[in-house]
């Protein structure tokens, strides 16, 4: 049996230990997330909802080869494909994406599409506030993905999008 000055010292030196384990630990940076107070910290291989992009002259990356869709095992991908013309040039290939839905309520955020797609036109943001009492608010169309227009570009060269949009 310890004598009681033994005792002292043990415990003592168990309480230094774990106040040792606790002072070292409040120095340690939080790794707690303060979500929703501010934003949290995503992984670049994080998939959130789509973005779709743009090329350096501003045109859409899209060139509506329909292989995302195909791709799709939710079959949560809508597009419809339009001619670019002389005069009204959206996208850098013959053909862009006149309308681009993906249907939220479907999509498993599997990556698939963004694997198919072959002119990177297609990529996960980090979006992911997406929950809705209304599913009508989950479809997101190609203008809630589209990223802007570059300010640097002469916006002429798609100013008429919309009126090629509204002829078809
Ligand atoms: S992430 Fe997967 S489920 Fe969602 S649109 Fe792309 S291929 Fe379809
Ligand atoms: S996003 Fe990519 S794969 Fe899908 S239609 Fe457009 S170019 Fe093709």
């Amino acid at each position: 049996m310890a004598n009681p000055l033994e005792e002292l010292i043990q415990s003592a030196s168990a309480i230094a230990k774990g106040m040792g384990v606790t002072f070292k630990e409040m120095m340690s940076p939080t790794v707690t997330e303060n979500y929703p107070d501010e934003p949290p910290k995503f992984e670049e291989r994080f998939r959130g909802v789509h973005v779709l992009q743009r090329d350096e002259n501003g045109l859409e990356k899209c060139v509506a080869c329909f292989l995302c869709a195909a791709a799709c095992p939710s079959n949560c991908i809508y597009i419809e494909a339009a001619e670019n013309t002389e005069t009204v040039r959206i996208s850098g290939g013959e053909r862009y994406a006149k309308v681009y839905n993906i249907d939220y309520n479907r999509c498993i955020f599997c990556g698939y599409c963004v694997e198919a797609c072959p002119t990177d036109a297609i990529t996960h943001g980090h979006g992911f506030e997406v929950s809705s009492y209304n599913t009508s608010t989950l479809i997101k169309r190609k203008e809630d993905m589209l990223v802007p227009f570059p300010t640097r570009v002469d916006p002429t060269i798609v100013a008429h999008e919309a009126e090629e949009v509204a002829a078809h």
